[in-house]
């Protein structure tokens, strides 16, 4: 399908690994100019690499932490009226509520709740007065389904949540779209970094934990960036103007309600 989004311009953040960069790779496979961030050196420019591989839109990579303001401030000087933003930054750490202080909850909120909500508060006007703009938050299923070992990620992203919810009808109007998608498990250093955390925790091996964790989704696999990435590039295209302020999960049949 020809999502009809070729020559636009994208700010995908945290983009040199996981679900960011299967965004970024699906966004430049359709022709649209990227602007990558992540802090590492080096996976960004590997990425930047690839993704120049299989476009001749622009790439440019940022270095940049997009929970400063400082790095929002850099990515935002690189592209500052982008048709498509997505939103992301590396997930809180896994743990229970009572084991965290308020300053573990202050950056939880500021880095998956506040750093979204400044991204599009910095683009979404731009959007509307030209008539086009597709915002995705990259989520969880946490705001789904409570994770009772990620209760930092549960509070923050239905923050984020609820604080978009209104937006996206009053920006439907101009064909802004704004979509969270939610992630259920993929393979991704995250998941394995929090397959790590619950093997020391409870005292079993990593490979007992992730047989388990697989063994609960429905379709018995992890879900693949790619994946991902295409569900975001459709949710990006010219198609889906009619799809706005949903919570999609994308978690293989994990989420056990009937809707
Ligand atoms: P990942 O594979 O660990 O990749 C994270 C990416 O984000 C890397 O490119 C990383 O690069 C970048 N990053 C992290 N913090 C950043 C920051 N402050 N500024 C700029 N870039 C940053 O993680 P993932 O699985 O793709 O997860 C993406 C998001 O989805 C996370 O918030 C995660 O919690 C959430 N999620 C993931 C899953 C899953 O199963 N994978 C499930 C539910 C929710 P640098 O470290 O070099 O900056």
């Amino acid at each position: 399908m020809e999502l009809g989004i070729a020559g636009r311009t994208a700010i995908v953040c945290a983009a040199s690994k996981g679900l960011g960069r299967g965004c970024a790779m699906a966004l430049a496979r359709e022709g649209v100019n990227l602007v990558i961030a992540a802090r590492g050196a080096e996976a960004l420019e590997a990425t930047a690499t690839q993704l120049r591989g299989l476009t001749n839109a622009g790439i440019t990579a940022i270095q940049a932490d997009v929970t400063t303001e400082a790095g929002r401030a850099a990515v935002l000087a690189a592209c500052p009226n982008p048709d498509i933003l997505v939103t992301n930054a590396g997930g809180p750490p896994p743990g229970e509520f009572t084991q965290f202080s308020l300053d573990d909850w202050r950056a939880a909120v500021e880095n998956n709740m506040i750093t979204p909500i400044a991204l599009i508060g910095a683009v979404v006007q731009g959007m509307m007065n030209r008539g086009f703009g597709r915002i995705i938050n990259i989520t969880s299923y946490s705001v789904r389904m409570p994770i009772g070992s990620l209760e930092l990620s549960n509070g923050a992203r239905a923050g984020l949540t609820g604080a978009v919810s209104a937006l996206a009808r009053r920006a439907a109007p101009y064909n802004v779209t704004i979509n969270n998608l939610l992630p259920g498990p993929f393979d991704t250093d995250r998941i394995r970094s929090n397959w790590a955390k619950a093997a020391e925790v409870s005292g079993r091996s990593m490979e007992d934990v992730a047989r388990d964790g697989v063994k609960s989704i429905p379709a018995r696999r992890l879900g693949t960036p790619e994946e991902f990435g295409a569900t975001a590039a459709f949710l990006c295209s010219q198609h889906a103007g009619f799809i706005t302020a949903q919570n999609i999960l994308l978690d293989g049949g994990a989420y056990p309600g009937t809707m």
